[in-house]
């Protein structure tokens, strides 16, 4: 089997909340390999997004070891963790988390710019991509959601 995608090792995520320490992951062990397809699932504050921010690479955590491709990015720094995000993490939040000031075409296009995609591309690129989900008409629709129906 090709070697796993995802890798944690007794994973704990700790929260400061003034002088009180809340415990949102004690341990989480996960393999995950590519083109697997894996739902987490537990009720409201048992840790799903704080795993899913280490997972994301959006945040690290505070014991323990994640290995993503199999480099250690346990104590990654945010640049490193940026550029990994960049090249390979999806997200799709629950809060839509666009650039207010551009249109849908230009928030699809932002990642192209930061990853050194030459600029006569990136526009036919994000374009495409936006068609591919069925946004091609609302790719000058601004990031703020609209309050007309
Ligand atoms: P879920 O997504 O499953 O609802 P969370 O990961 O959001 O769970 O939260 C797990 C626990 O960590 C909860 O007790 C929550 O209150 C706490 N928590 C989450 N984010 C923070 C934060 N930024 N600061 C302090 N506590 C947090
Ligand atoms: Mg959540």
């Amino acid at each position: 089997m090709a070697s796993p995608l995802i890798e944690t090792r007794g994973i704990v995520k700790d929260y400061r909340l003034g002088s009180h320490r809340v415990h949102a992951l004690r341990g989480v062990s996960v393999t995950i390999h590519p083109g697997e397809f894996v739902a987490v699932m537990g009720p409201s504050g048992s840790g799903k997004s704080t795993l899913m921010n280490l997972l994301g690479c959006l945040d690290t955590p505070t014991a323990g070891r994640y290995l993503f491709e199999g480099e250690d990015i346990s104590n990654c720094s945010p640049d490193r963790l940026a550029r990994i995000r960049n090249k390979k993490v999806g997200f799709v939040f629950q809060t839509f988390n666009l650039l207010p000031r551009m249109n849908a075409l230009e928030n699809v296009e932002l990642p192209l710019l930061y990853n050194g995609t030459l600029s006569r591309d990136r526009r036919p690129r994000a374009r495409a991509r936006l068609e591919a989900v069925g946004l091609a008409d609302r790719a000058h629709s601004s990031g703020w959601p609209s309050r007309a129906p």
